[in-house]
Parts: C-alpha cells; structure tokens; sequence
C-alpha cells in the first residue's frame, strides 16, 4: 500500500477502507482502464478476497438452486414427507399419498423470482468488490449497483411472500405485489441513477415505508388470520424473523466495525464487512427456507385449490371482524 495515502487515492480510501484495516490493500488503479488488472487480482490474495467470494460463491448456489427448480418444476418443500427437491416419480413412488400429489400444484415462480433478487444482491456485490480499485467513476457507479441490488433482493422477499400467503386473496397478492414492486422499483432506479438526492424527504421514507409494509403484510397476515393455525406457515414467520435479525446483526458489525476496531491490523482479510455478507447470506437463506415452508403448506391437499369451500384464508375478512 506504499502509493496508498497519495493525494489523488484519497477516494480509495474514502471508498473501501476500514481505519482499522491495515495491510492487504490492492493499488488502486486510477489512471487508465484497469478492468482487466481488477479482474485478474480476483485470484490474488487481498483484503477484498473474502469479500469477493462470500458474495460469488453464494451466487453460485443460488444458481445452481434455480437451474434445479427450473428443470424440476419444482421448489424444496418440508411437510409432504419429502425433504429435498423430489422427483415426481420418487414422490409418487414411496413418500407422497397419491392424492396429496394430484392436488400438489402451486407456481414455483415466486420462490424462483426470490433467488432471482438473491442473485441480483451478490452480483451486484461481487462486482462492486472486484472492480471498485479501477477508477472514482467505476466505485461510484458499482457502490449505486451495489445498493440497487440490495433493493431489488428486498423486493423479490416481498412479492414472493406476498404471492404465497394472499394466494385465495388475488386482490391482496396483487395489490400487496404492485406496491413492493412499485415502491421499490422507484427506490432501484433512483439508487442506480444517483438521483436519490434529488428526492424530497417525505417522498423518500415513503417509499421506504411502503416497500417495508409490502414485506410485512404476509408475515402480519399468517399471524393475524386463521393461517396461525397452519404450523409451517407459523414456521416461515419464524424463519423469515431470523433472517432480519441476522441481516440486522450483520449491519451493527459493519457499522460499529467490529471486530478489527479491537485488534486494528489483525483481521484485514476477514473483518466486519466479510461477516456482514455472511449473516447476508446465511439471512437470506433463512428467508429462503421460510418460503419453501409457505410452499410446502400450499402443497398439501386442498391448500392452493381456492375454489375449495371452507378455505381458511377465504375466511380471512370474516375471521378479521369477528
Ligand atoms: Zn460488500
């Protein structure tokens, strides 16, 4: 880091690094195109390494997720008495009670869409990490990704969600759909375009407000409703709220840059930010296993067939009243 502290990298270092943080620091590459030098530095060893590929690797699995459910037809589920991705076959074959296979139709594309919005996040991430040495354009530009991805993981939680548990309420899912895409879409573009400053301050929290209500509204709606009863349905709240307190444990380390704040120098490869994107990862994975249990209980006979008389979620606006 001998050419660090120059007065034309003042940036840089405004941009990546921690004042506890020490050693391990890529030259930054102002002058020229770099992209190719940031992109081989990926196989070198320094204090982004880690936090390159905590971010690429879950990219990866997220993938390889998808491509599973996309070519299966269908997303993991937990209460047919099939652990992991069946086959129609297998389930047929020893697991699943013929009938509970017939009626075991629900559309895979809200769980899909949410491991889009994962993978959205950690691109967006590994990007940012990789090639945020290149220039002060490239870092502004990446960091805006960066966040605009964060945005659109949060809003791919909510439609999911949304289109799960409101699945017999088409009026809620889709209102409740519009606005998380409404709001946070909104927040993507001006977070990607730099124009978030522009914004006037109420116009902001109220995007904020609606995104973070869009996302409530299934887990206050499993809660408040007969769906209380439905036990993976109770276990997806439970998931989900793990995933926001470890996302939230994740953010307090990052903000109060622990733990290299007590050992400055000691952890420069692996330090607040790289845990931050670990409880990102393993947060999200929790909010990923809430909504295979919200799969699961559509699965189970009669829960995803609307037209069914005495559907509990049919109930709901009678149920509210009472
Ligand atoms: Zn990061």
């Amino acid at each position: 880091m001998n050419d660090l502290h120059h007065e034309k990298h003042r940036w840089f270092l405004a941009a990546v690094s921690s004042p506890f943080v020490h050693s391990r620091y890529r030259q930054p590459l102002a002058d020229g195109d770099h992209w190719k030098a940031a992109l081989r530095s990926v196989m070198m060893l320094h204090n982004e390494s880690c936090n390159i590929f905590t971010h690429l690797l879950a990219l990866l699995a997220a993938a390889t997720m998808l491509l599973a459910i996309l070519v299966s037809g269908m997303a993991p589920v937990f209460e047919l008495g099939v652990q992991f991705l069946p086959s129609r076959a297998a389930a047929a074959a020893a697991l699943v009670p013929a009938e509970a296979l017939a009626a075991a139709s629900f559309p895979t594309w809200p769980i899909s869409l949410f491991l889009g919005g994962f993978m959205s996040c950690t691109l967006g991430s590994t990007l940012y990490h990789t090639f945020v040495v290149v220039s002060p354009r490239a870092f502004q530009f990446l960091l805006r990704i960066d966040y605009a991805a964060i945005c659109a993981l949060v809003v791919s939680c909510g439609i999911s969600a949304c289109q799960h548990v409101f699945h017999c309420l088409t009026g809620v899912a889709t209102t409740m759909s519009i606005a998380c895409l409404g709001c946070g879409g909104a927040l993507i573009v001006l977070i990607a375009t730099g124009k978030m400053e522009t914004l006037g301050g109420a116009a902001r929290v109220g995007l904020f407000a609606g995104l973070t209500a869009a996302n409530l509204s299934p887990l206050i709606g499993i809660l408040v409703t007969p769906l209380r009863h439905a036990t993976p349905m109770v276990e997806a709240v439970g998931w989900a709220a793990a995933c926001v307190v470890i996302h939230g444990f994740g953010g307090a380390l990052y903000a109060m840059r622990v733990p290299e704040r007590w050992w400055p120098g000691r952890f420069d490869l692996f330090y607040s930010h790289t845990l931050m994107h670990v409880c990102v990862n393993v947060g999200s994975f929790c909010y990923f296993l809430a909504l295979c249990h919200m799969h699961s209980w559509r699965l189970m006979p009669g829960n995803s067939n609307c037209a069914a008389p005495g559907m509990a979620d049919k109930e709901w606006p009678w149920f509210l009243w009472q």
